[in-house]
């Protein structure tokens, strides 16, 4: 049996025994498995909506529909902010420009997430990774490919690409291991 399905399989249980608590005593009150302290238990499904102001770095958006990894750079002290920032904490200046990040880098690390967040419980098993890419800049971002960790190594060459998440539907970028070092 999967993670997964294993999990799904002891919260319907536990859901089954509070349902019968509640039928016969009126409340939700369970006892803890370790201290046998009282836990009141209660959920409720939230949908949650969200606006961020996006304004000061919109040109990495634009970057995406044309293909491109944009990150901001600090004029005064060079520093590269990615994903980018509007304003460089280091020198407390808004000074920055626009920078392009080059297609291949190099595996830093990675981790497979078996038991995901709940706002992800809808995707199979992923991998996520950072890479570094020239000029030097890290990327946090999911890897395409089997959550097999055979399958990958630190120091591996992977490239990014621009791509739509499903089902989402929006652009995002994820890692890709180059061709050669796939098996
Ligand atoms: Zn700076």
């Amino acid at each position: 049996m999967s993670q997964k399905k294993q999990i799904e399989e002891y919260m319907k249980q536990v859901e089954e025994f509070v349902e019968q608590v509640k039928r016969s005593t009126g409340l939700p009150l369970v006892p803890d498995q370790k201290t046998g302290a009282a836990l009141w238990f209660d959920q409720r499904s939230l949908t949650l909506r969200y606006t961020i102001s996006v304004e000061r770095i919109r040109r990495f958006f634009e970057g995406l529909t044309e293909g491109k990894l944009l990150a901001t750079r600090c004029k005064k002290c060079g520093t590269i902010y990615f994903p980018p920032q509007a304003d460089c904490p280091r020198c407390r200046t808004s000074d920055m420009e626009w920078i392009e990040l080059g297609k291949e880098g190099e595996l830093l690390t990675y981790t497979i997430i078996y038991t995901k967040p709940t706002s992800f419980a809808h995707y199979p098993d992923y991998v996520v990774g950072i890479a570094r890419f020239p000029p030097g800049v890290n990327v946090l971002a999911w890897i395409r490919g089997p959550a097999d960790p055979r399958r990958y190594r630190v120091g591996m060459k992977v490239r990014w690409e621009i791509v739509k998440r499903e089902p989402e539907g929006y652009l995002t970028y994820e890692l890709v291991p180059v061709e050669a070092e796939q098996q």
